[in-house]
C-alpha cells in the first residue's frame, strides 16, 4: 500500500505558485475573505488560508460581519468587493448563520471572483467542460491528488460516495470530463442507494465524501483499488489532550492493507483544499488583466 500524501502534495502546489507570484510584474493577486460571526472552526479556517496566502505573496485581506449581520448588509458588502478591482478573489466562508440564505449568498459573489467555485455559472462550466470556470476547491484537490500520483483514471470505474453540490457531485462530473486525465466510467452513491457495498467493490477508484466515521470497511473494496477519503469526522478519544481525534469516512486501519494507494485523514484531501483556493485565486487574477 501506498499513502497519498496531500501534506507533501499541498506543499509542492504552494510552492509552485509562490514561485509564479514572485515572477509578476506590479500588481500582486489580492484575496477578500468574508468571515460572519466568530464560530472557532470558522475563525481557524480563514486564519490558516489568510497565511498561506500571504506566504505565497498574495494579498489577504479580511471582512468581518457581524453573527446578526443582514442579508442586505451581506450583498451590499460583496457587491462592493465584486465592483473593486484590486479584489480578485472573494471567499465567504461557510457555515452562514441561518438567516442567511446561502446560495444566493454564493451566486452573489462576481463568477470571475468565485475562487471557491460555489456559484451557479462555475458548476455548470463543469458540466461544459469550459476551462474558464473555477472549480470547487476539494474536488479540485482531489483530481490534483489523482494526477499528481500517477493513478490513471480513463476507463477506470469510480465510485463516489455522496451527492453533495461542494464534493460528490462536482468530483462525479471532474472524473467523467471527456479529457485524457479524466475519461473514468462514474457511479455516484448516496443514502438511499441499495446494496451500497456490491457497488463500491466495483470500484477501481474509490471517493468518500459522506460525513461517516470511518463508514467503508475492508468488505466494502476490491483488493488493490485506489481510495480517497475526503471525510473530516471528530470521534472521542479521551487519551487525547483535546478529547478527540479525527477520522475519515473510511476505516484506515482495515482497507489500507488492501489499497494499492490511500489518503490519510488528516493529511490527505483537507491540504489539497486550501491549495486549490490559492490555485484559483491565481487564476482569478490572470483572467482579470486579460
Ligand atoms: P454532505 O452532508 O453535504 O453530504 C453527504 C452526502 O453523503 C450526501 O449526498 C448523503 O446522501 C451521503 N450519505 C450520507 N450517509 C450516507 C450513507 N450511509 N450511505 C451513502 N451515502 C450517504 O457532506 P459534504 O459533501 O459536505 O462532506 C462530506 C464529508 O467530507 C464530511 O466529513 C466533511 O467534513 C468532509 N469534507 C472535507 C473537506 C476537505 O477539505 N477535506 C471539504 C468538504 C467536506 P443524501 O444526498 O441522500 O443525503
Amino acid at each position: 500500500m501506498e499513502l497519498i500524501n496531500g501534506n507533501e502534495i499541498a506543499t509542492a502546489i504552494v510552492a509552485e505558485l509562490k514561485e509564479e507570484v514572485s515572477q509578476l510584474k506590479g500588481e500582486s493577486p489580492c484575496i477578500t475573505f468574508i468571515r460572519v460571526g466568530e464560530d472557532p472552526a470558522s475563525v481557524s479556517y480563514v486564519n490558516k488560508k489568510n497565511k498561506i496566502a500571504a506566504e505565497i505573496g498574495m494579498i489577504p485581506k479580511l471582512e468581518l460581519l457581524p453573527l446578526d449581520v443582514s442579508q442586505a448588509d451581506l450583498f451590499a458588502k460583496i457587491d462592493a468587493l465584486n465592483a473593486d478591482p484590486s479584489v480578485h478573489g472573494i471567499l465567504i466562508q461557510a457555515p452562514l448563520p441561518s438567516h442567511i440564505d446561502e446560495v444566493e449568498t454564493f451566486r452573489r459573489v462576481s463568477p470571475q471572483k468565485d475562487v471557491d467555485g460555489f456559484h451557479t455559472e462555475n458548476i455548470g462550466k463543469i458540466c461544459q467542460e469550459d476551462e474558464t470556470g473555477f472549480v470547487a476547491c476539494t474536488p479540485a484537490g482531489i483530481m490534483e491528488l489523482l494526477s499528481r500520483s500517477s493513478v490513471p483514471l480513463n476507463g477506470k470505474h469510480v465510485v463516489v460516495l455522496g451527492r453533495s453540490l461542494i464534493v460528490g457531485k462536482p468530483v462525479a462530473l471532474l472524473a467523467m470530463q471527456k479529457q485524457s486525465w479524466a475519461n473514468a466510467t462514474v457511479t455516484v452513491c448516496h443514502s438511499r442507494t441499495a446494496d451500497l457495498p456490491s457497488i463500491t467493490k466495483q470500484a477501481d477508484v474509490l471517493i468518500a465524501a459522506i460525513g461517516k466515521p470511518e463508514f467503508v470497511t475492508k468488505g466494502m473494496v476490491k483488493p488493490g483499488a485506489v481510495i480517497i477519503d475526503v471525510g473530516i469526522n471528530r470521534v472521542e478519544d479521551s487519551s487525547r489532550k483535546s478529547g478527540y481525534r479525527l477520522v475519515g469516512d473510511v476505516n484506515f486501519a482495515e482497507v489500507s492493507p488492501i489499497a494499492s494507494q490511500i489518503t490519510p485523514v488528516p493529511g490527505g484531501v483537507g491540504p489539497m483544499t486550501v491549495a486549490m483556493l490559492m490555485k484559483n485565486t491565481l487564476k482569478a487574477f490572470k483572467l482579470a488583466q486579460n
